[in-house]
């Protein structure tokens, strides 16, 4: 039996396991079940992957997704690994031929889909597997998917518990990114893991850097942010509506962006297409509405921008967390609007779920909120939000680099607040501003606005200012918006003391206004290295055109062959010599013979000139 260490390092290319591998890998290799919580872009995947290279027979792996599957695939193909699919894009034939494979013994590693895995035909096949202690283990991937509250619900997910009954003795590992306690004891319960040992890691995402901006032209911003960070990275860009996908995508492209469309209005082959260039080529933004993302496993997608609110804090998480997979430098930034939240709120508001349901979505939409106005450390609110600590000061999102003051904005506050109750508790912002600012619109005449003792109090403060206290007396819960009227604001609870007097409401000035002794960024790795040497700069585009032309000629994305990690670190060492070359994190003994030579011979040449 082989080493797990020696695989990691011969196979994998990796000195040394990630956080909590190790352990787990262990419990599995010695036939213990194992429930590992672990972020997107954690190393999930050698923690079962290991294992079934260790152990005697092939691991099966339930994977609810076709595109993912074939990249896995793919990745452990490239390492020497002998590794096959099942699932329903394969013809009988072909699914013949990998079931021969499997139980010829000359698969480590089988991914099916799992309504595959149920069927009576492959549950056949185990059971063979099985009376030869043939089966390594396992794995269920995406295991969050047996939650029916989640967005990912699978129903199919909830029969996996027949694993456990018909096959005892062969050990389980189910793997998520969600971090909720409610998933987490769904699963232990739907999948009958009471006795697996937990592993749970940080869900920081350490390497993400969040920034949140107030929608001033978003589209501007957007391409602001694209050019002064990511002029040729991959990304994309979430957008609420199919519309406003298509329209943002379009503007894009206009503008010189290889930017592509994606979300569930396309045909099928529009949206294969598209998610092919976006994997096997670089630089290719996708602009998508949320049906884009499950089971894109690019490891570097440098950033994910938002051009609208996201549903909860929930889904900002999973969608940010599509960034930085290779553990490299990745941006989340968001440009967010006071309309969006009343959007949502209208469309939770028009849906068709029970009241108790719009009332928790309420509650998200509002905690989401909450957060983007808050002048706090991002990592410390998204991870309380989950239930874990973390003590803030990050330097790496924009509230650490970039603090906000806050200000005593009680008289403000009051004003803004008294308006509201004085109009009726039924008018949206743009009309209690007016009132305020003594604007004389048709609509303040009609409704004899004019005459109230608010009427034109806050004329000192200007439009965006006022917008900016409303939003944030909605976000810190002083407003309700009103969604049967159409945005239209109320007092909520908290208001009373305020308009008392009894309690001081500061806010933070709006954003953008930086403080002056910021803390030094976080010095993470950038993606593509900033050049002091023109040479460097030679070297690296050739190295990286090297990689392109080797992907293309086996037909796979170019992260296949070699992680942008692992490309950084040639730039960096510049091997000449196989000895040299093999000690570069992410290059086992398959790849070395296999691509050591085209590099090197890259390297040499550019040493040469
Ligand atoms: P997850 O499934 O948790 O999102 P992956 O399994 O895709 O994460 O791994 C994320 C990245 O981390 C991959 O590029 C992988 O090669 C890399 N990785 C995993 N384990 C290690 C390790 N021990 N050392 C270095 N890199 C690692």
């Amino acid at each position: 039996m082989q080493s797990s260490k020696k695989i990691l390092k011969d196979i994998f290319g990796f000195s040394e396991f990630r956080g909590l591998q190790e352990a787990i890998v262990n419990e599995v290799v010695l036939g213990g079940d194992a429930l590992v919580l672990m972020p997107t872009g954690a190393g999930k995947s050698l923690c079962y992957q290991i294992p079934c290279l260790v152990r005697a027979g092939g691991g099966i792996v339930v994977s609810p997704l076709i595109a993912l599957m074939q990249d896995q695939v793919d990745t452990l193909t490239q390492l020497g690994v002998k590794a096959a699919f099942l699932n329903s894009s394969m013809d009988a034939d072909q699914a013949q031929q990998t079931i021969q494979q499997l139980l010829a013994g000359k698969l480590s590693l089988m991914y099916v889909a799992p309504e595959r895995l149920l069927s009576p035909s492959f549950l056949g096949v185990l059971e063979r597997l099985y009376a030869q202690s043939q089966i390594a283990l396992f794995a269920i991937d995406e295991a969050h998917c047996v939650s029916q509250w989640g967005h990912d619900f699978r129903p199919e997910y909830r029969q996996l518990t027949q694993l456990h009954e018909r096959f005892p003795s062969v050990p389980r590992i189910a793997l998520t990114a969600t971090a909720d306690a409610a998933t987490r004891v769904e699963i232990i319960e739907r999948l009958s893991l009471e006795s697996a040992k937990e592993f749970v890691s940080s869900f920081d995402r350490v390497n993400i850097k969040y920034k949140i901006v107030l929608k001033d032209g978003a589209k501007n911003q957007l391409e602001e942010f694209l050019k002064s960070e990511h002029p040729n990275d991959a990304g994309i860009v979430y957008c609420l509506s199919r519309k406003s996908v298509e329209t943002t995508a379009e503007w894009l492209k206009g503008r010189g962006w290889d930017a592509l469309p994606y979300h569930a209005g396309l045909t099928a082959e529009t949206r294969n297409k598209n998610q092919r260039r976006f994997l096997r080529e670089e630089g290719v933004i996708m602009v998508a509405t949320v049906a884009f993302g499950m089971g894109i496993d690019k490891p570097n997608v440098r950033f994910v921008a938002h051009l609208d609110l996201p549903k909860s804090m929930e889904g900002y998480y999973q969608e940010t967390g599509r960034a930085g997979r290779d553990g490299l430098a990745a941006d989340a930034w968001m440009a967010y609007s006071l309309g969006d939240v009343v959007n949502l709120r209208q469309m939770v508001n028009a849906g068709d779920a029970p009241e108790d349901r719009k009332r928790v979505e309420l509650q998200k939409l509002n905690a989401l909120l909450g957060f983007c106005e808050s002048t706090g450390c991002r990592h410390q609110t998204i991870l309380r939000y989950f239930g874990e600590e973390h003590p803030g000061g990050c330097a790496n999102c924009d509230n650490c680099l970039e603090p906000v003051e806050a200000w005593d904005a009680t008289l403000e506050a009051q004003k803004a607040l008294s308006c509201v109750y004085r109009t009726g508790q039924m008018f949206g912002v743009a009309h209690l501003i007016d009132v305020l600012m003594g604007k004389l619109t048709p609509r303040i005449s009609k409704f004899n606005h004019d005459k109230l003792k608010t009427y034109g109090v806050g004329a000192q403060l200007d439009v965006s200012q006022w917008s900016s206290i409303y939003r944030q007396l909605v976000a810190g819960g002083y407003l309700d918006a009103d969604i049967k009227m159409y945005g239209g604001l109320k007092l909520a609870e908290k208001a009373r003391a305020v308009l008392k007097g009894e309690e001081q409401v500061w806010l933070r000035r709006d954003i953008g206004q930086a403080k002056k002794d910021m803390p030094k960024p976080h010095a993470f790795k950038k993606t593509s290295p900033k050049f002091t040497d023109p040479g460097e700069e030679a070297l690296w585009n050739a190295l990286k055109e090297m990689r392109r032309k080797l992907a293309l000629e086996q037909g796979v994305p170019p992260y296949v062959i070699f992680h942008d990690s692992t490309l950084q670190e040639i730039l960096k060492t510049e091997p000449t010599s196989l000895d040299d070359f093999k000690d570069v994190a992410g290059v086992g003994k398959v790849k070395l013979e296999r691509y050591a030579d085209y590099f090197i011979e890259v390297i040499q040449e550019h040493l040469g000139s």
